[in-house]
């Protein structure tokens, strides 16, 4: 971000705000995505309406956040509580776009890393609630990952070894598991992203994930004693975001611990 002081304040923050309100609108459409992408539904052309009586919602009811709030969480015609995840992913999506626009600045990989991050959201909710990933979202990462090549053309080896540094180990252990450790959208998760991130980035990820996935688990396990199942996509999400905001400086962090 200091990089990009030369644009001048005023600029850097009207691009700012525009950036986070357009988070907050794609954050809105992700919602959309998270409800209807598990039942099979069109993303795109239904009107958005009331779970419960129907109503279909005016152009004021839409409004990310501000419509949540105004309306204190229901429905305008039947009064139904309309579920606080809403105004939380449209927020979510913002601010995790303001992150990594902090630490990558006004550059093309800032618009993939968004992408990602956004895409990601919507793995990880519909991971949790039906312990599935969908193809579809897992080729979008894919897509941006050959866009990141694309960019960074002359470092393709970087990226295309990490399409399988992970993707590999993970298929291997889908096949000697039965899947049951994991499954075929995790693999296909850390493919598409470890063409995003190189093979460094993408381990760094696993670690991560892994990690993070194993801690808060045996948190929640022992929180609500129930559900042994453990959804790794919103854990590996999390460590392939995490690795977009820190993986650089953790990398020449830890490559300093060896050649020293
Ligand atoms: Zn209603």
């Amino acid at each position: 971000m200091l990089d990009y002081l030369w644009l001048g304040p005023f600029i850097i923050i009207y691009a700012t705000v525009l950036i986070f309100i357009l988070g907050l609108l794609i954050g809105s459409f992700l919602n959309v995505c998270i409800y209807r992408i598990p039942l099979g539904q069109n993303i795109a052309l239904d009107r958005s309406h009331c779970m419960k009586c129907g109503h279909v919602l005016k152009w004021y009811e839409l409004i990310p956040l501000f419509s949540w709030l105004i309306q204190g969480g229901k429905c305008r015609s039947c009064k139904e509580k309309i579920s606080i995840q809403y105004p939380l992913i449209e927020l979510g999506n913002a601010l995790s776009w303001m992150a990594v626009l902090f630490v990558w600045g006004f550059r093309p990989v800032t618009i993939l890393y968004c992408a990602c991050a956004s895409v990601m959201i919507v793995i990880s909710v519909i991971d949790e609630r039906t312990q599935e990933i969908n193809l579809g979202l897992n080729i979008f990462i894919g897509l941006l990952g050959i866009a990141r090549v694309a960019l960074d053309y002359r470092q393709w080896l970087y990226f295309v070894i990490g399409m399988f540094a992970v993707s590999l180990l993970f298929l291997i252990i889908v096949i000697a598991s039965k899947e049951r450790a994991m499954g075929l959208g995790d693999v296909y998760l850390m493919a598409g992203a470890g063409l995003l991130l190189g093979w460094k980035h993408i381990l760094l990820a696993m670690v991560l994930g892994c990690t993070l996935g194993a801690i808060i688990h045996i948190i929640r396990m022992k929180v609500s004693k129930k559900g042994k199942q453990l959804a790794f996509g919103p854990y590996l999400c999390l460590g392939i975001y995490l690795t977009i905001l820190f993986g650089n400086p953790i990398i020449r962090w830890y490559t300093s611990l060896i050649v020293h």
